[in-house]
């Protein structure tokens, strides 16, 4: 249930003490200088009744028009459409850059749009470069998650415009949902972080060409939030430009169904693999068995036999270098796929990278791979599990192994381990430290 409130923040209310000069006069409210007619007598008298003014005090700094949608008393709004257009950049673009805090990497959730690991993570910062064709004065918005006080970029995070430091009254009201306390340890309900919001933040001045949009998250221990995306409402058309250097790989090694025939690469556009004339058999390693070793730093078996759980789970709690490391015999040369069970989680829709460390047979790998078992990436749901792929690598007859270890504070839930193989056999084998 949402209730509807007042907030104290937003407006506040002067109170005129209309206070008469003599016993006789009067004041009804009116402000001039009309001289005073005559004697007002009884019940006319409203000289004990203050005026209550009310202030908006979300006004845009540029152009003086309120930003606040619950604001009745300004008809004209900073964020009024005005002809404009409305341009919106998510998180999740590659194109722009992220910088680690020491909370860790931002992980930018393909599925889903946003940046998460924002919240607490001092020294975390988003950038954008947005290209004007002119210059121009916008109007700037940005979507966040709703958290329990009421929150802006510009407020437990700074904003700059091209170096310049974005001041805004303007906030994303407290979400009462959320019932979490500070200074208490009631734990929220995790969904409230994709509570996403709209809000405007006030005019902004473009000029022609780059711009760079820079989000810095200042502080540790102070409350930030999910973020989703910035917003322009602009008389000019504006596109987003490429802040991280970011260079999209294309195939070229595709055949005539758009199906990459490369087993090499793991870029992202490149993991729909012909499969065609593989062996079309997989071998499934089940977690639970003793074959596949789960352990961290303290234990040396992180598999959670609990009826209803039955995985290895907890990885987005803490990061004390949870190593998964699953064996399998090949009995020929054969390229292999591996596809993780696991749950929908802190960590899904991510690459798989930003969450582990992977290594086949000893090797560090890389994957453009999402670790994306269901499309619902803006929920967590630790119940609800599917496949995703990791990677194609080169199996060698005889023993192979593949290690997983953590290197985040994200994760989900994990069941199992398929391969798929393109020819031979395969069967399980004891993985080893
Ligand atoms: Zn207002
Ligand atoms: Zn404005
Ligand atoms: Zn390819």
């Amino acid at each position: 249930m949402r209730r509807k409130i007042i907030n104290l923040l937003f407006a506040f209310f002067t109170v005129s003490s209309l206070i008469s000069c003599s016993p006789n006069s009067s004041n009804s409210g009116f402000i001039g200088d009309e001289e005073w007619q005559g004697n007002w007598e009884g019940s006319e008298d409203i000289e004990d009744d203050p005026q209550i003014e009310i202030v908006c005090k979300q006004k845009c700094p540029v152009c003086g028009k309120c930003l606040d949608p619950d604001c009745t008393i300004d008809t004209e709004k900073c964020y009024d459409m005005n002809g404009r257009t409305k341009y919106e950049f998510l998180g999740s673009d590659k194109r722009v850059k992220v910088t680690a805090g020491n909370k860790g990497p931002l992980n930018q959730v393909a599925n889903g749009g946003y940046i998460d690991n924002f919240n607490n993570n001092e020294g975390a910062e988003i950038e954008y470069t947005i290209i004007a064709s002119e210059a121009t004065t916008a109007c700037m918005g940005a979507t966040i998650s709703m958290m329990p006080l009421a929150m802006s970029l510009t407020t437990t995070c700074e904003t700059y415009v091209n170096g310049e430091k974005l001041l805004s009254n303007s906030q994303v009201k407290a979400n009462l949902n959320w019932p979490y306390i500070p200074g208490t340890t009631t734990i929220p309900s995790p969904n409230e972080w994709y509570n996403f919001t709209e809000y405007f933040i006030g005019c902004v001045n473009l000029k022609e060409g780059e711009n760079t949009i820079r989000i810095v998250n200042p502080n540790r221990g102070a409350y930030q939030f999910n973020f989703k995306s910035i917003e322009f409402l602009s008389s000019v058309p504006l596109e987003l430009g490429n802040a991280s250097g970011y260079v999209e790989h294309v195939c070229e090694n595709h055949n005539a169904d758009g199906l990459c025939t490369d087993y090499d690469c793991n870029e992202l556009v490149c993991l729909n693999k012909d499969e065609t004339d593989w062996t079309h058999e997989k071998l499934t390693l089940d977690a639970k068995e003793d074959y596949v070793l789960k352990f961290d730093d303290n234990n040396e078996n992180i598999y959670n036999a609990t009826p209803g759980e039955e995985c290895i789970g907890y990885l987005d709690s803490y990061n004390s270098n949870q190593t998964i490391i699953w064996s399998f015999n090949a009995t020929e040369e054969t390229y292999v796929r591996l596809s993780l069970e696991h749950s929908g989680g802190l960590g899904h829709g991510s690459p798989y990278i930003d969450t582990w460390n992977l290594f086949f047979n000893d090797e560090q790998f890389t994957t453009g791979a999402l670790a994306k078992c269901n499309d619902d990436a803006n929920k967590w749901n630790y119940s609800l599990y599917g496949h995703s792929t990791i990677a194609y690598v080169k199996a060698k007859p005889g023993k192979n192994t593949f290690k997983m270890v953590h290197n985040s504070t994200t994760g989900y839930n994990i069941r199992s381990l398929d391969i798929y193989n393109q020819k031979g056999e395969l069967s399980p084998a004891q993985a080893e430290k």
